[in-house]
């Protein structure tokens, strides 16, 4: 059957094909959204796939050390992706340090081991 969604954007009306017929109108706008070329639908597409992206790269590069930063940054990552946060660092220990930060398009997520010990003078042996 036929029907029609609307964009949450331009408001465009979109013939819908293939929709279930228990789908609800929020759905086929969501589905004309998800299909429509207007410039804020390609840019919630965009934040969308880069906020996946950066999850992605949570999951791997900081939540295999650290599930709490992990959290942290699962948290703070709509924010970096939106732009609106450039960026967030952990110190989680002393030779730990994780950064979440916003490139452009891309938001890259880094862990650092800092190998290097500090002599403060006062080290017991
Ligand atoms: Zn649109």
């Amino acid at each position: 059957m036929t029907t029609t969604g609307t964009c949450k954007f331009c408001r465009q009306i979109r013939t819908l094909e293939h929709v279930s017929e228990s789908a609800t109108q929020k759905e086929k706008d969501d589905i004309a959204t998800h299909e429509c070329n207007c410039e804020g639908a390609r840019g919630a597409r965009a934040l969308n796939e880069r906020i996946e992206r950066g999850d992605t790269a949570i999951n791997q590069i900081v939540a295999t050390k650290d599930e709490k930063a992990a959290a942290i940054f699962r948290s703070g990552l709509k924010p970096v992706a939106e732009g609106r946060i450039l960026s967030i660092q952990i110190r989680a220990t002393e030779c730990m340090k994780y950064s979440m930060t916003r490139k452009g398009e891309k938001i890259v997520i880094k862990s650092v081991e800092t190998s290097e010990e500090e002599s403060d003078g006062d080290a017991i042996e």
